[in-house]
């Protein structure tokens, strides 16, 4: 009995000891966890805030919070939410009232905070809603971000400003192609969408290259600058003004609505390019070739447009440059036309097949040759190319450099057999576009080679044409320039190729000592029937006598020109009359040292019947 009530009374104790130890073991818990909690409330280096949920006025709020925005708790405490978070530029359209007034669960959003020093944070806010005494809220908690911001707002900077670099030329500050590719296709789907047309200019200037090589690069970049700026200033602000590279340029015209507009705007760009551009004090005149192409009418895509204003563009240099072209469909054909000769030509030369022709320069009285010109051939399968076909192209590519190059090694050489194998050899005239004395040191290729053939200065003849040379490089200090008076030193001979159809400066005759003056075909064609075209070439022959230059009359084909040419005291003819260019190989007829046997050359029959139906 007794051992019953003891183990009752010690299960009794037991029991009661258990409830007071959990008891008091939960007391000391809950006390750790409230100071845990205040203490985390407290001491965290993060905002902390309570906000009413019905109201959105601060309850209460953490000394990281009250430092951070500078208003006492007691003041904050009741302030509308609003007065310390605020959207800001950037930071998305929900402010966090907003998104506070919709009550959500939890938030994340990014805000400014505006702080009692006037400082604006940037800062993130986290938060849930939060049931406490009956009172409904939400807690928020808040991490500066403002650096985390600066950084981003550098880099975005940045990035623009990498990107404008990318999208804007340096030299002019005009947009560049890349910028082009990023906006015409816009600019296109925008013109498409109201069935309204765009065009597209293609501006190139005319012979920039040259100013570049004679003027030099520095005086170059100053004439684009300007160029740049005319353009910018002559079309409206919608368009796109863009420079390509180089001495090219596109206009965009958006919007065209008038029919006349398009050539308004090119004849007005023409207009201000124009006018001089005077730089270090002396004035440069930058004309531009351009090309048009209209969307729909021509093409839908980028790729269309700008191609066939190109094509345009070319056609416009072709037509004598300084104007305008619309394209056509026919352009496109001539351009794959002129795609295979640039590429046939180039094949061409590494295959060897080009060749010189030599047609003899004739003294009219004794009918001895005095001298050959050499013509070059390109020969193809089935013919021989004239370079009526091939020059002007090979001009504009730079192929004719080498092709020059060939050319006089190609003279001398012959030059050299025919010496070797006994012949009275006689002077080579050359024709040298403009292009090979501004481009290359001409000269000097010129020296080493006679030096490799050991042919005398003497035994070549330069031809160059008037307009190709005079017509806008005459100054002084130009390649082309010193190039001919390198030449003078050298001792080649200087002859003015197809006189009377450039220039006629009669002062570079002078200026320049120049051997020989060659009649252009055009002026001994009619000789016999026209006046004017009588007194033109005895006016020259004159001028010539007087001056001691030679005067050579091209494309002689009748014996009646042959006459006149012999009354009015030309002294040398060449022409198919006397003899049609000839392979090297059959040359050697020419090279004797006595009179042309006209009879042998098969023109005399011709010629002699001409003058019996006469
Ligand atoms: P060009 O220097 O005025 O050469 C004379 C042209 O007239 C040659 O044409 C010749 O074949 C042609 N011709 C000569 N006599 C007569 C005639 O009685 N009647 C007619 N109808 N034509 C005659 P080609 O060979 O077609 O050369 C044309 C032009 O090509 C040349 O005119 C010259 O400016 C240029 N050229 C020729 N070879 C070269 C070259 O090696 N380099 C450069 N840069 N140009 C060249
Ligand atoms: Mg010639
Ligand atoms: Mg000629």
């Amino acid at each position: 009995m007794i051992v019953i009530v003891l183990g009752s009374v010690a299960l009794i104790l037991a029991i009661g000891l258990g409830v007071v130890s959990v008891l008091w073991l939960r007391r000391t818990r809950c006390a750790v966890d409230c100071r845990a909690h205040l203490a985390t409330f407290m001491q965290s280096p993060n905002g902390m805030l309570l906000v009413d949920r019905a109201t959105l006025r601060v309850v209460d709020a953490n000394p990281a919070l009250v430092r951070s925005v500078g208003i006492p708790l007691a003041e904050l405490c009741a302030m509308p939410i609003g007065a310390i978070f605020g959207s800001a530029e950037g930071l998305g359209a929900d402010s966090l009232t907003t998104q506070l007034s919709e009550s959500p669960s939890r938030l994340l959003v990014e805000a400014a905070q505006h702080c009692r020093s006037g400082r604006q944070l940037y800062v993130e806010i986290s938060g849930h809603r939060l049931e406490l005494l009956d009172r409904s809220l939400f807690a928020l908690s808040t991490r500066d971000i403002t650096l985390r911001r600066k950084m981003q707002a550098q880099q975005l900077e940045r990035q623009q400003y990498l990107n404008h670099l990318a999208h804007h030329d340096q030299l002019t500050g005009l947009p560049n192609r890349l910028y082009l590719a990023a906006h015409l296709p816009k600019a296109i789907e925008d013109a498409r969408r109201v069935a309204g047309t765009l065009a597209v200019l293609f501006l190139d200037l005319d012979r920039f290259k040259h100013i570049n090589d004679s003027r030099g690069h520095d005086t170059g970049d100053r004439l684009l600058q300007e160029v740049a700026r005319r353009i910018r200033a002559s079309v409206r602000d919608e368009d796109m003004v863009v420079r390509m590279g180089g001495d090219e340029f596109i206009v965009v015209l958006r919007d065209v609505t008038a029919a006349g507009q398009i050539g308004e705007t090119a004849a007005r760009l023409a207009e201000t390019l124009n006018a001089p551009v005077i730089i270090d004090g002396r004035p440069l005149v930058a004309t531009a070739s351009i090309g048009v192409s209209v969307c729909p009418r021509d093409g839908i895509t980028m790729g269309e447009l700008l191609r066939q204003s190109d094509t345009a563009m070319y056609q416009a240099k072709d037509r004598g440059r300084n104007t305008f072209q619309q394209f056509t469909p026919g352009m496109e054909r001539k351009l794959k036309e002129r795609v295979a000769i640039e590429n046939g030509l180039r094949r061409a030369l590494a295959d060897r097949r080009l060749h010189l022709h030599y047609q003899p320069i004739v003294d009219i009285t004794t009918r001895r040759v005095v001298a050959l010109e050499a013509l070059l051939r390109w020969k193809t399968q089935h013919a021989f190319i004239r370079p009526s076909r091939f020059i002007a192209i090979a001009e504009e590519t730079g192929l004719i450099v080498p092709i020059g190059e060939f050319v006089v090694q190609q003279a001398l050489e012959d030059l050299r057999r025919w010496r070797n194998a006994g012949a009275a050899i006689v002077p080579i005239s050359l024709n040298v576009s403009a292009v090979q004395l501004q481009r290359t040191d001409f000269p000097a290729m010129l020296a080493r080679l006679l030096r490799r053939y050991a042919i005398e200065a003497g035994m070549l003849q330069i031809e160059l044409t008037e307009s190709a040379m005079f017509e806008r490089h005459g100054r002084k200090g130009d390649p082309a320039q010193d190039a001919i008076g390198h030449l003078r030193e050298l001792g080649t001979r200087i002859a003015i190729d197809d006189f009377g159809t450039g220039y006629s400066s009669l002062s570079y005759l002078k200026r320049w000592r120049v051997d020989a003056l060659k009649i252009d075909r055009g002026f001994i064609r009619d000789l016999i029937t026209d006046m004017g075209d009588l007194a033109i070439v005895e006016a020259i022959v004159a001028m010539a006598r007087h001056l001691n230059i030679e005067v050579i009359a091209e494309g002689v084909e009748s014996w009646q020109q042959l006459e006149k040419l012999r009354e009015l005291g030309c002294d040398l003819v060449q022409g198919f009359l006397l003899a049609k260019p000839t392979p090297a190989d059959a040359c050697r007829r020419f090279l004797d040292g006595g009179p042309l046997d006209l009879v042998a050359q098969g023109s005399l029959t011709d010629s002699l019947e001409a003058v019996q139906s006469a």
